[in-house]
């Protein structure tokens, strides 16, 4: 595969580049002056381009030695491509078909040519124009119990796992921007947060000063820093999904390291929260987005019910792993030990995944990096209704965690604030 020094590609240059690799020439068709480049990166970091030929089309990412959103006064390595296009690998092997499968990768112009998802869209978009994906639940939760099980000590050696954490361990950059954007600036007073004002200035200053949220929130942070349980996928939110009604394919894999599981869930759960409570401040006509609003509950349930049905399959037949050693649980009641200690490890699992979803929401509302389901309600005002709604979800699943038992309970919560 090529190898060549770091620069920025424009599209000319990328044109250039592409035209010296004989299997993407080959999947775009036609000359070099055929192909239709754009550039239609809309995420915070790194450049995509869409390239088109006559013959068929690829996604090219590369990352820039700086935070996109930010600018150069914020620098943030290269050398994140190298770990997405790890975890792109190992998650295309766990997980077969959803994610995008690579076609190119050259680590000193950090650059990743993969297949091109199209007519795919990003889920959160699909999600404010009331879509609802039939597809998403069984695809995100096989995603889930697949990478997570399979990259965890259940499922591996003592060796092949510190292997893997190794592996990653070096991309303690974008760890960073998690352990200060989620985990400690929304907190406190930093010079990038920012909220609906004048409406949220009070619940802003409130969470400022909360002491129990901070510890919470502290905690939360402590088991992100320090529980390599399985490689996550780190940024699992709405917009690093793509959807058609019949496919789900996973994008944007560049914080992966080895982290706590429920961080993953929490995730996918958190941002399907706020696309629900997002939802009114979307609505033309009272009951106008009822149906959707329905379905976005029930994904919620699914992604938890489904993940855990198939972690636990997963568990049950392929625990090859070093974690219980089978020699422990001999006879029947070993067996029914350990399948009553699979369930308890559920339970704290759930508890993780209901702290990090609150978390995902806080961060959204009153840090620096807002998503579009909030950012466009036009009406200032009914945003602010909206985020407050979920400020308040938010902040009773984080302090009152133990009382959130179901996923049930979860989204009867969320229903109760609509
Ligand atoms: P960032 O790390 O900057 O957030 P992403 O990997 O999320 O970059 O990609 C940014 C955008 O580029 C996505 O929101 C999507 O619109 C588009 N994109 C990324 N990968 C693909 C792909 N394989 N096929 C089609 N579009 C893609
Ligand atoms: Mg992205
Ligand atoms: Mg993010
Ligand atoms: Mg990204």
């Amino acid at each position: 595969s090529g190898q060549s020094p770091y620069r920025i590609l424009r599209e000319a240059d990328l044109r250039g580049y592409l035209a010296g690799l004989p299997a993407i020439v080959s999947q775009l068709g036609g000359a070099a002056g055929d192909w239709s480049i754009s550039e239609v990166g809309d995420g915070n970091l790194n450049l995509v381009f869409i390239v088109k030929g006559p013959r068929g089309g690829i996604a090219v990412k590369q990352a820039l030695p700086y935070v996109r959103l930010v600018g150069e006064s914020w620098p943030l390595p290269l050398s994140r491509a190298h770990y997405e296009h790890l975890a792109l690998v190992h998650q295309a092997r766990l997980a077969p078909r959803l994610v995008p499968a690579v076609l190119h990768h050259d680590g000193p112009l950090a650059l990743t040519a993969m297949e091109l998802l199209e007519p795919h869209i990003i889920m959160r978009k699909g999600l404010i124009g009331a879509v609802s994906y039939p597809r998403f639940v069984e695809d995100i939760s096989t995603f889930l119990a697949q990478t997570l099980f399979f990259s965890s000590d259940l499922a591996l050696s003592a060796a092949e796992k510190k292997d893997g954490i190794a592996a990653f361990a070096g991309n303690h950059a974008l760890c960073k921007i998690t352990e200060d954007l989620i985990f400690t600036d929304p907190y406190r007073i930093a010079e990038q947060n920012h909220w609906t004002a004048p409406w949220l200035d009070a619940t802003a200053a409130a969470f400022r000063g909360d002491l129990d949220l901070h510890v919470a929130i502290s905690r939360l942070k402590l088991k992100f820093m320090a529980s390599p349980e399985a490689l996550v996928h780190g940024d699992l939110h709405t917009g690093s999904i793509m959807v058609t009604e019949s496919e789900t394919k996973v994008i944007d894999p560049e914080f992966a390291f080895y982290g706590p599981m429920g961080f993953d869930i929490g995730a996918v759960i958190g941002n399907l929260i706020m696309a629900f409570l997002a939802s009114a401040g979307h609505e033309r006509s009272p009951g106008e987005r009822a149906s959707f609003e329905a379905w976005v509950l029930e994904a919620v349930e699914g992604v938890w019910n489904e993940f855990s049905r198939k972690f636990l399959v997963l568990w049950r037949s392929e625990a090859k792993g070093d974690g219980y050693p089978a020699s422990l649980f001999a006879g029947e009641a070993g067996a029914a030990r350990l399948e009553a200690e699979r369930q308890a490890y559920m339970a704290r699992l759930f508890q993780d995944t209901v702290g990090f979803a609150a978390a995902k929401i806080i961060r959204r509302i009153l840090g620096l990096a807002h998503n579009i389901d909030f950012e466009w309600i036009a009406d200032e005002k009914q945003r602010a209704i909206c985020e407050a709604r979920s400020l308040k979800l938010a902040r009773n699943m984080m302090l009152e965690t133990p009382s959130y038992t179901t996923i049930g309970a979860v989204t009867y919560a969320a229903r109760e604030l609509r």
